[in-house]
C-alpha cells in the first residue's frame, strides 16, 4: 500500500493509497520535480489530498488537489473505480475536498512541477506588544504578495530555552514566517516589505534543501502526540480580536497558538466550482491549535481552541479547510463546505455510498439536509 513511482518523462507521480508525504517528496525531488503537499513528512498522502492539501508551495502552484490527475478507489459496493476530469467527473469533483466520503483511495496520480532543490525561509519574532503593527505589515503584504511567497502571521508563547531573549521566555510573541520558492536573486526584493515593519527581536533567515525543510518538524509532531486544530476562512481580522487572542495565548492551559496563513495566488485562481474544497476566494486561513501529550489535558486544550476560534467567528467567510478542522459533526461539515456544496455532495453520497459506509471523516450524510 506504500510507495510512489515517478515518471520524469511525463512529469507524473503515482502514489499508493498508504504512501506518506515524505515518500512523494523524495521520489519527485530525485528528478527535480515536486507536488505541492503538506509540511510534515509522515502525514498520509491520502487524507491530505482528499481534503485539499495546503503547504509551503500552494500559493505558487495551487492546492494538492489542483495537481491530482486521477484517483482510484474501492467504492462501498466493492468496485474499483477510476475518477478523472473525464471518467466519473462528478465523483472526481467530490474527491477533491470531501474524498474520504466516497471510498478507499488505493492510488493517486499527480502532475508534478519542476522545482528545487532549495527553499528560502525567514522567521521574524516580535514581542506581542507589537501585534497590531506586525498584523498591519502582514495584511498589506498578503494583499499583493508574489505567488512565490508563502507567509504566516502568528501569536504564540516563547518557549523556555527556545533561543528567545530571556525577558520574553514564557511570554506571548507575534511572528511572521515565510518561505520563498522562487529564484534566489528575487528573495530580498520579494520579502523586503515583510522586513519593513517593527524591528524583530530575532530574525532567522536562510536557504535550506527543500527535503530538509519538509521533514524538519517530523519529530516535533511525532506520532503519539495529541493535537487539536480548528480553522475558518477570513478576509480580514478585527484589531480588537488580535488583542483578545494575545491574552488567550498568554493564559492558555497548554501550548495553544493562533495563526493566519495567507491564501490567494494559484489557490484563488482555480474557480470555486471546480472542486468540492470551499472558499477559494478567501484571503486567509485562520487557525487556533494546540498539541500536547497528557490525555488529562484533552478537555482543557480542546476548549481553549474552541474559545480562541469564537474570537474570530465574526470575521469568518465561506468555508473552512477540512484538514485544519478537528471538530466533527453535522455543524462542522456544513461550515466546511457551505450550503450549496453540501447539497451537491449529499447527492454524490447517495449515488456512491447510500448506506454511509464511509463515515469516520467530515461526514456528508446521504439524506438531504441531514448533514
Ligand atoms: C502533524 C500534522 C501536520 C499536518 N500538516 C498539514 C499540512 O501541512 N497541510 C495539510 O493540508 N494538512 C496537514 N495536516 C492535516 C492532515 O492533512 C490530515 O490530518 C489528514 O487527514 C491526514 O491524512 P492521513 O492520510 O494521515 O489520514 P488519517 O489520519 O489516517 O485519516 C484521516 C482521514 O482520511 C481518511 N483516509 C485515510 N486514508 C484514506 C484512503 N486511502 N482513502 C480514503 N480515506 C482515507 C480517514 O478515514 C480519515 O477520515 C496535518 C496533520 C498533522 C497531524
Amino acid at each position: 500500500m506504500r510507495g510512489v513511482e515517478v515518471d520524469p518523462g511525463t512529469r507524473t507521480a503515482r502514489a499508493n493509497g498508504g504512501a506518506l508525504l515524505g515518500e512523494l517528496d523524495v521520489a519527485a525531488q530525485a528528478h527535480g520535480l515536486v507536488c505541492p503537499i503538506g509540511v510534515v513528512g509522515h502525514t498520509g498522502v491520502a487524507g491530505l489530498t482528499l481534503g485539499g492539501g495546503v503547504g509551503r508551495l500552494q500559493r505558487q502552484f495551487g492546492l494538492t488537489i489542483d495537481h491530482l490527475a486521477a484517483v482510484e478507489l474501492i467504492t462501498a459496493d466493492g468496485r474499483l473505480v477510476r475518477a478523472t476530469e473525464t471518467e466519473e467527473p462528478e465523483l472526481f469533483w467530490g474527491m477533491r475536498g470531501a474524498g474520504w466520503n466516497f471510498g478507499i483511495a488505493t492510488a493517486f496520480e499527480f502532475r508534478l512541477q519542476p522545482f528545487g532543490p532549495s527553499l528560502h525561509r525567514g522567521v521574524l519574532i516580535f514581542p506581542a506588544t507589537e501585534v497590531q503593527a506586525v498584523w498591519a505589515v502582514f495584511r498589506d503584504y498578503a494583499a499583493r504578495a508574489p505567488d512565490a511567497v508563502a507567509v504566516i502571521f502568528g501569536i504564540d508563547r516563547a518557549g523556555e530555552g527556545g533561543g528567545y531573549p530571556d525577558d520574553l521566555a514564557g511570554r506571548p510573541i507575534a511572528f511572521l514566517a515565510y518561505n520563498h520558492s522562487g529564484a534566489a536573486d528575487a528573495v530580498e526584493r520579494d520579502t523586503a516589505a515583510l522586513h519593513a515593519g517593527p524591528k524583530p527581536v530575532s530574525a532567522t533567515i536562510g536557504s535550506q534543501p527543500y527535503l530538509d525543510v519538509q521533514t524538519a518538524h517530523d519529530l516535533v509532531f511525532e506520532w503519539g502526540h495529541r493535537s487539536y486544530i480548528n480553522g475558518r476562512n477570513a478576509d480580514d481580522v478585527r484589531p480588537g480580536a488580535l488583542d483578545e487572542l494575545v491574552e488567550l495565548v498568554a493564559t492558555a492551559p497548554g501550548e495553544g497558538s493562533f495563526s493566519i496563513t495567507a491564501l490567494g495566488g494559484a489557490i484563488g485562481r482555480v474557480p470555486e466550482e471546480a472542486t468540492a474544497y470551499a472558499g477559494r476566494a478567501a484571503a486567509f486561513d485562520v487557525n487556533a491549535d494546540c498539541s500536547w501529550s497528557d490525555p488529562a489535558l484533552d478537555d482543557a486544550n480542546r476548549d481553549w481552541v474552541r474559545r480562541a476560534m469564537t474570537v474570530v467567528e465574526p470575521d469568518a467567510t465561506l468555508g473552512a479547510y477540512a484538514n485544519g478542522h478537528s471538530e466533527v459533526g453535522p455543524k462542522a461539515t456544513r461550515l466546511i463546505y457551505g450550503d450549496a456544496k453540501l447539497t451537491r455532495l449529499a447527492a454524490l453520497k447517495r449515488a456512491w455510498d447510500p448506506d454511509n459506509v464511509f463515515h469516520v471523516n467530515h461526514n456528508v450524510a446521504p439524506a438531504p439536509d441531514a448533514s
